[in-house]
């Protein structure tokens, strides 16, 4: 069979950020391997870096197969490929995947779509085509499916999920990665390889849909294997892409010990915890000797109260002194916050007053954002002021704010992010940015609104 995967586009604005950070699509890439594998001929399509319209490669490869796969944000072109594919050819099978799918596979059971896969069990997709589509006896198969939604006589089944043991995977197929060498940046870190070595986390932060994935079960690969995928990666720039990869200290340590004794060198990007970062100076070190680049630390807040508020286990003291540390070791601290719906303008300006006393130059901040399908956020139900997933992609208001408008609190949000820009011009970071055109948006956001 002929099979078309696609990772549609985030925002068809400014605010894909196209060029500036273009995440590799890794999950994509295992489901290839796995259709390889399986006797398939596959063609993948990235929205985030393709000048061609999806739909004119629906047209031109006539794909057997479409298999689609994005976050919430992305429901919208998630559902418009789908939809078109099948207009296309009704005989082409629809499969819905990927984050989105795991948390909100019921938003993604249209008449236009064949399955849905609740999990990261990629190797269901060779089985589902397996069934004629329009035979009844690939029901006797479905039933006792797991993982899976599907249509029978124009109703949605959904049947159990299971979690996935991550060291089932085999070896992502990047064929496309490579195909792409001026393509899949990490701001100034060019063509950064992803690498996964866990689902999920485990932590439980309130805000974040990231330790739902995989039914809340973290799983992680063998490291010893991690570091013989990384070795075989020719590029320079690694991003371990798991939500937290400093968490076992002596899985970490093990980490560094292979890394200096196979003499791999590389520039690596991860996630982590400001608490493990401050706990841990001597691993700091070693991992700044061993080419960490960037740390992406959701430090949140600068507010007591908010720890105890997101479940996040950590205390503000962490934060500071992980900070001290990155700047000790020379690793850039990403600092990432949310900017919550309580905010005032007082706590805007305060934000910006803290970062810039901590001398933190890399920030990234987003609008509080109770998640599509995360437990929890039916709380803010009734103060929705979009029904469009697409504001769900942490630059948008989705709720009504406590205390300021809706307009004062864009206000804010934008004269915070110009701040935060000319912060960063000043000292000559992101100077690959076309600042001119950011700022120009903000401001125009400041006028026009509300
Ligand atoms: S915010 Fe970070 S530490 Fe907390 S659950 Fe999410 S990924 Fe884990």
């Amino acid at each position: 069979m002929r099979v078309l995967l696609i990772h549609p586009e985030e925002a068809r604005n400014l605010y894909d950020f196209k060029g500036i950070i273009e995440n590799e699509c890794l999950d994509l890439e295992y489901l290839y391997a796995i259709l390889e594998d399986a006797g398939h001929e596959v063609l993948l399509w990235d929205g985030k870096i393709e000048n061609r319209k999806a739909a004119a490669v629906i047209d031109e490869y006539n794909p057997d197969a479409v298999f689609l796969s994005g976050r919430d944000f992305q429901e919208n072109f998630l559902l418009e490929y789908a939809e078109y594919a099948k207009k296309h050819n009704p005989d082409t099978v629809v499969i819905m995947g990927g984050l989105h799918a795991q948390l909100c596979h019921a938003r993604l059971q249209k008449p236009y779509a064949d399955y849905v896969l609740k999990s990261f069990d990629f190797y269901k997709v060779p089985e589902l085509l397996k069934l004629p589509l329009h035979e009844e006896e690939r029901y006797d198969v479905l039933t006792d499916m797991d993982d899976i939604c599907y249509q029978k006589e124009g109703e949605w089944l959904s049947n159990p999920a299971v979690p996935f043991d991550i060291n089932r995977l085999k070896r992502p197929n990047r064929t496309y990665f490579y195909e792409h060498p001026d393509n899949y940046n990490y701001l100034d870190l060019p063509h950064a390889a992803w690498v996964r070595t866990a689902y999920c986390c485990p932590y439980r932060c309130k805000f974040c849909m990231r330790n739902k994935m995989n039914l809340g079960k973290y799983t992680r690969r063998d490291i010893e294997d991690v570091v013989d995928e990384i070795a075989e990666i020719p590029d320079e720039n690694i991003y371990i892409v798991d939500d937290d990869f400093l968490f076992d200290e002596d899985r970490v340590r093990t980490f560094i010990r292979l890394i200096r004794e196979r003499e791999i060198r590389k520039r690596f990007i991860c996630y982590g915890r400001s608490d493990f970062i401050a706990a841990h100076e001597d691993i700091v070190k070693d991992l700044a000797e061993i080419g960490f680049y960037y740390f992406l630390v959701g430090l949140e807040t600068i507010r007591s109260g908010d720890m105890d508020k997101y479940n996040k286990r950590n205390e503000l003291a962490n934060n500071e002194r992980s900070i001290e540390l990155c700047h000790k070791y020379n690793v850039h601290l990403m600092g990432m916050f949310i900017l919550d719906l309580d905010f005032t303008r007082k706590e805007f300006k305060g934000l910006y007053r803290w970062i810039k006393d901590h001398e933190l130059k890399h920030v990234a901040v987003s609008i509080y954002t109770p998640e599509l399908g995360l437990p929890g956020s039916e709380a803010y139900k009734d103060r929705l002021i979009t029904d469009n997933p697409g504001d769900y992609d942490y630059l948008h208001l989705v709720c009504r704010p406590d205390i300021l408008s809706v307009g004062a609190y864009y206000r804010n949000y934008y004269w915070l992010l110009i701040k935060l820009f000319l912060k960063a011009k000043r000292e000559g970071v992101y100077d690959f940015l076309d600042y001119g055109t950011y700022i120009r948006d903000f401001v125009k956001g400041i006028l026009c609104v509300k």
